[in-house]
């Protein structure tokens, strides 16, 4: 069997472990004779897998009573218009921190659906090398949204935001359980599960119980954080494999020993590379140190022609996925939970290696 060196961005690298017990679950679901894509959603045996989801995401992230867990569909991307339709009114304001192009967008969003929308502060104009650590908070905010780690850019907040009164609202879709976070700073989660929790096609969403009696009656069903938490994420069919896999990764993530456990690893990953880039003026990292990303590794060659080498030449280490993307060029490495701490050394090695043959 061959693994390959995955350092995707999204979808990415799964739990070994994991895919083994799903490969050895696909024929026949514990007994049952059939496997999980194929039984009811309505089944006994379906519905203690959601529930066993949903109570496990709780035990591993510490999500404290008075929240739910809900499984979406529609990626983070349709909850950049699911937040405001669902929590912002006619004459509301939310407040958003612009801190890279998943920023951008959930602000686009909010303001095509006609919302008022303010960006309270940004590192735009610095080609968002970092996260602001002055962010002004309204007390007239309806919420304030953040996006608690940048893919593309590989920034990511090292403290959150102490809004007081306002709501916090957060997209977390590339940094969920990388590390232990205290859930009741925040009123709402979201993030797609194709980074850190699964295959793509589940977003998980964590609110605030009282938060379900906002949604406006005549959001479309799909859309309603009211209905769908009434049905238990249950309305209609959901994505079921994904849920299935969800669970099997936080599963794993108990055993490794929870996130206090994974957030060493993934610091002794990240540190392993800005070493190797920090070491050198060959490798140059794009943003401020303080503000790096232990999930994406981003960092630039001495010239464009020198990183289509890199690119290429990783290929045949078996190393994949280090393409930056397409929006900003350069390198960049997602060490997501499931990245062997070896594929990241593997990597260092390589970068070493290439270094003496092209510096
Ligand atoms: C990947 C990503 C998204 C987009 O997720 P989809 O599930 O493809 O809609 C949004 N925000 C962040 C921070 C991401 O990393």
């Amino acid at each position: 069997m061959k693994r390959i060196h995955n350092f995707n961005a999204g979808p990415a690298a799964l739990p070994l472990e994991v895919l083994q017990e799903v490969q050895s679950e696909l024929l026949d679901y514990q007994g049952e004779g059939l496997s999980v894509m194929e039984m009811s959603h309505r089944s006994a045996t379906f519905d203690s897998i959601i529930r066993g989801a949903e109570s496990l995401m709780k035990e591993v992230m510490g999500i404290p009573d008075g929240y739910r867990v809900l499984f979406m569909q529609g990626g983070a991307t349709l909850q950049f218009a699911a937040v405001p339709l669902n929590l912002l009114g006619e004459t509301d304001t939310a407040d958003y921190v612009n801190t890279g192009s998943w920023s951008t967008k959930a602000i686009k969003e909010a303001q095509k659906l006609g919302k008022n929308v303010r960006v309270v502060a940004s590192s735009e104009e610095e080609g968002f090398t970092y996260i602001p650590t002055e962010i002004p908070v309204n007390e007239d905010a309806a919420y304030l949204h953040i996006t608690s780690n940048n893919t593309i850019f590989g920034t990511q907040y090292a403290n959150y935001p102490d809004t007081g009164n306002v709501p916090l609202i957060c997209d977390m879709s590339s940094d969920i359980n990388c590390r232990p976070i205290d859930v009741s700073q925040f009123d709402l989660i979201y993030a797609g599960a194709q980074k850190n929790m699964g295959p793509s096609g589940v977003t998980i969403v964590i609110i605030r119980e009282e938060w379900l009696d906002k949604s406006p009656k005549n959001l479309p069903t799909m859309l309603s954080y009211n209905i769908i938490g009434g049905k238990g994420s249950m309305y209609n069919t959901p994505p079921t494999f994904g849920i299935y896999m969800i669970k099997k990764v936080l599963e794993w993530m108990k055993a490794r020993g929870g996130l206090q456990a994974i957030e060493q690893i993934n610091r002794e990953k990240a540190e392993l590379l800005y070493n190797a880039i920090d070491a050198t003026e060959f490798y140059r990292g794009t943003v401020k140190a303080d503000s790096r990303s232990i999930m994406n590794v981003t960092f630039r060659l001495p010239s464009e022609e020198l990183e289509k080498q890199f690119i290429a030449e990783a290929a045949r280490h078996d190393i994949i996925g280090v393409k930056g993307h397409r929006s900003v060029g350069g390198i960049r490495a997602s060490i997501y939970n499931a990245v062997p701490l070896e594929s990241v050394k593997v990597l260092v090695s390589f970068m070493n290696e290439f270094e003496r043959t092209h510096g």
